[in-house]
């Protein structure tokens, strides 16, 4: 391995709260672990109910001075772009976090984490002068308008397979319309969001105007909920705990957006270009080791074709290479945890007591007996209903599945009850627009997967969430809609 170490990268490991770097009040830790390896790498400061509340308070006070949001946009846009830039000129160090952190191929993390989360900084560095609100022709002598106002203080809760991506989604649009953010990143992954804190630091974002606490969800996370002094929380992660966020936030009637999980059905119509459908299911379900919301879990496949693209799914799962994150032709990286692992095997064990056959993998690969790596594993079945169909597995099983004819795989690809995303191949133009019409997902790619673009809005149907993050409409998750009415006579 002929990589920096984490030990040569230094940073302090410690919250960042009001513009500095601090312990938590307790002195308590918590490690990080390398899950290709299953070793500590360092330990970050535990932050309980008062530490949140210190970084809840330095983000009101900026919002209640209004600092931030009065600042001209111009300025504002300068010092988003400014964070971009420091992103970029750091990015060698930040995917090596993520590599760390995550068990990613570090190729991954340098071709895709971090690229995306300079474009979400530059993208949404260029609206702070852009939020414009609108004259509104009323009844009557008035002059009536509209403008867009920061929601205020922004909690913000992120998981673990894109830490840094998960938080520039967040954050950046955040910024750019004004508001104060306490940013919370999954226990397993906290190094890139403090590493980004000393960025905006350096960069010059005011002091209290970004906050990260780091810890796990049931203490820290839930005492970032729970804040009277919190106006929204913007939370991606499982939808079980986002059905605890939104009972949680009723109590202030508190803001919520929520991106959550998915089992998202890809289709291959017999008239598809195979080879590509294949490329596409791959990386559909394994990218990330499968560790994606969007991922491509539930492949449905035409009959006339069904046992060619097997052949050839087979073939492609065989060549996906697991190895050292820190390797350069390694594609393949390793789960975030020895529980996760257990979670996904477990999966695995259900499916085949419920009718489903391992074509691939299903087992914990040999060679790599330390860190947490799992298989890229493929299973075919006929059931839509059984559990490794229907609940999401979050790791690198694809479940393949027949069809017969479109209307059979529309009813079956909205079976679920997640919509988060979906994808289809055909060469057929009306199909594939009729179908992607048809789908309940908030995403369609057809004859692609897995894109996401700063400036195309993302997000969920149905269980999947609600708010669409990315594109112009994340800016309406961090605004308030002012109308004021003036007199004329
Ligand atoms: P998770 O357990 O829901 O955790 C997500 C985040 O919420 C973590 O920071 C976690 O903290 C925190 N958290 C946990 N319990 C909490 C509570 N009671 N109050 C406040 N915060 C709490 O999800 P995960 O297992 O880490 O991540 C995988 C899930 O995220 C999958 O379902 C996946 O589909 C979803 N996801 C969705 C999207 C999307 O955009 N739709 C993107 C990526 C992932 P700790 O981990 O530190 O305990
Ligand atoms: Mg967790």
């Amino acid at each position: 391995m002929n990589v920096l170490r984490i030990e040569d990268i230094s940073f302090p490991k410690q919250l960042f709260i009001d513009g500095g770097f601090v312990d938590s009040a307790g002195g308590e830790t918590f490690p990080v672990v390398y899950p290709a390896t299953g070793e500590e790498i360092c330990r970050v400061p535990w932050a309980r109910q008062g530490d949140v509340d210190r970084a809840v308070r330095a983000a009101r006070r900026v919002v209640d001075e209004g600092r931030w949001a009065s600042m001209n946009a111009h300025d504002r846009e300068r010092l988003l772009h400014r964070v971009a830039d420091l992103i970029e000129a750091h990015a060698d160090t930040l995917a090596l976090l993520e590599t760390y952190d995550t068990g990613k191929p570090i190729r991954d993390a340098q071709a895709v984490d971090v690229p995306l989360t300079i474009q979400c900084f530059r993208y949404y560095a260029g609206w702070p002068s852009k939020l414009k609100g609108e004259t509104i022709p009323v009844r009557g002598r008035f002059l009536t308008y509209t403008m867009k106002e920061p929601v205020g203080v922004v909690g913000q809760i992120v998981p673990w397979n894109f830490p840094l991506y998960m938080a520039a989604i967040k954050v950046a649009p955040a910024l750019a319309t004004g508001n104060a953010v306490v940013l919370k990143p999954a226990e397993e992954t906290p190094l890139s969001a403090l590493y980004l804190a000393q960025l905006m630091a350096e960069a010059g974002v005011p002091e209290g105007v970004f906050n990260v606490v780091t810890g796990d969800g049931e203490t820290t996370g839930a005492a970032l909920v729970a804040h009277p002094g919190v106006d929204k929380i913007a939370f991606t992660g499982s939808t079980a705990v986002g059905q605890q966020i939104m009972r949680q936030a009723a109590s202030h009637i508190k803001r919520v957006s929520l991106e959550l999980g998915g089992k998202s059905p890809h289709i291959v119509f017999s008239d598809a270009d195979l080879p590509a459908a294949v490329k596409g299911i791959v990386s559909g379900i394994f990218y990330n080791q499968g560790e994606v919301c969007l991922a491509g879990s539930r492949i449905f496949v035409q009959k006339p074709v069904y046992e060619e693209v097997l052949e050839q799914l087979s073939t492609a799962a065989r060549k996906v290479t697991i190895g050292d994150p820190f390797d350069s032709g390694t594609t393949f990286g390793a789960l975030i945890s020895e529980e996760h692992r257990q979670r996904v095997q477990h999966y695995v064990g259900v499916g085949i007591r419920e009718g489903a056959r391992v074509i691939e993998g299903g087992r914990i690969p040999e060679k790599h007996s330390r860190g947490y790596f799992y298989e890229p594993t493929v299973l075919v079945g006929e059931d839509n209903q059984m559990t490794v169909a229907q609940e999401e597995i979050f790791g690198p099983v694809a479940l393949v599945l027949p069809f017969e004819t479109t209307e059979e795989v529309i009813r079956l690809a909205n079976a679920t009850k997640y919509g988060l995303a979906a994808g289809l191949w055909t060469q057929n133009v009306s199909r594939a627009h009729n179908v992607a019409r048809a789908l309940k997902a908030g995403t369609v790619w057809i004859n692609a997967y897995n894109l996401l673009d700063a400036a195309a809005p993302f997000g969920g149907y149905k269980m999947s969430g609600f708010g669409r993050e990315l594109g112009e409409e994340a800016l309406d998750l961090y605004t308030e809609l002012k109308t004021v009415w003036t007199s004329l006579r």
